[in-house]
């Protein structure tokens, strides 16, 4: 076959990178905007699991975790797509103003001008910290600005990918896995933290990133994350400190 200089190289540039619209797989655009209807068509809300783990902090998320928002996900975490960065982290800003509006405390120390650290989730991906990424930080800091993040949270010991547990062998995989940097111990203590991923599935993340906070002194923990399993919650609103 004859090399066709113009389409050919095309072709071989998107093969090595893949200009399909990230949600879709469209072409002619990396983020298409019917994609991005679909990303930010439902505002930022307090969701929870059934059943919540215990210590789960108030937690608000954007859409459910499906379709085209998990394909951008999947893309942005597993393929590095980090293009979608962006449209991502717009969904977080939302998310993560919902959760501040949503908690007292939270709402008190920004009125006092008392800072309010934003802490990322670490991955428990293997994948992921194998290729050097940390996602949701860079997520964090292209939602909120490099200013407010501190990525105090690390695994304290290995644990398995959460893919694939269930609800009860994540909590356990997870237990007490997390740790914050000693050196920001004494910063972090009283001040009220959001905690922030990109997806929550069955909160047992979330609960431990709570729980390692709060055994380091820090205030009431709210979360906020991009999207939601879009299993829907059928039980009672849990009882919760901190929240409207
Ligand atoms: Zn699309």
């Amino acid at each position: 076959m004859p090399w066709r200089p113009g389409t050919d190289l095309r072709a071989l540039l998107e093969l090595a990178a893949p200009s399909g619209c990230g949600g879709c797989e469209a072409r002619g655009s990396r983020w298409c905007p019917a994609c991005d209807a679909v990303l930010r068509a439902t505002p930022p809300r307090r969701w929870w699991p059934t059943p919540t783990p215990p210590g789960m902090p108030p937690t608000w998320a954007g859409p459910a975790y499906q379709g085209v928002v998990r394909a951008a996900v999947v893309a942005w975490k597993e393929s590095d797509r980090v293009d979608l960065t962006h449209p991502l982290s717009t969904v977080l800003t939302a998310a993560v103003s919902a959760a501040l509006l949503g908690s007292p405390e939270h709402r008190a120390a920004l009125a006092a001008g008392r800072p309010v650290p934003v802490v990322p989730a670490p991955s428990a991906r293997s994948s992921t910290r194998a290729r050097g990424r940390a996602p949701v930080r860079e997520l964090a800091r292209t939602a909120l600005g490099p200013g407010v993040v501190v990525d105090a949270l690390l695994l304290g010991r290995p644990v398995h990918d959460q893919a694939g547990l269930s609800a009860a062998e994540r909590a356990r995989n997870l237990a007490g896995a997390l740790t914050v940097r000693a050196p920001l111990r004494t910063g972090l203590r009283d001040l009220p933290c959001v905690v922030v991923d990109d997806v929550v599935t069955t909160g047992s993340t979330l609960a431990e990133c709570a729980r390692a906070l709060s055994q380091a002194g820090s205030g009431p923990v709210v979360a906020a994350v991009v999207a939601a399993t879009a299993r829907h919650p059928t039980g009672p609103l849990p009882p919760v400190v901190g929240a409207d």
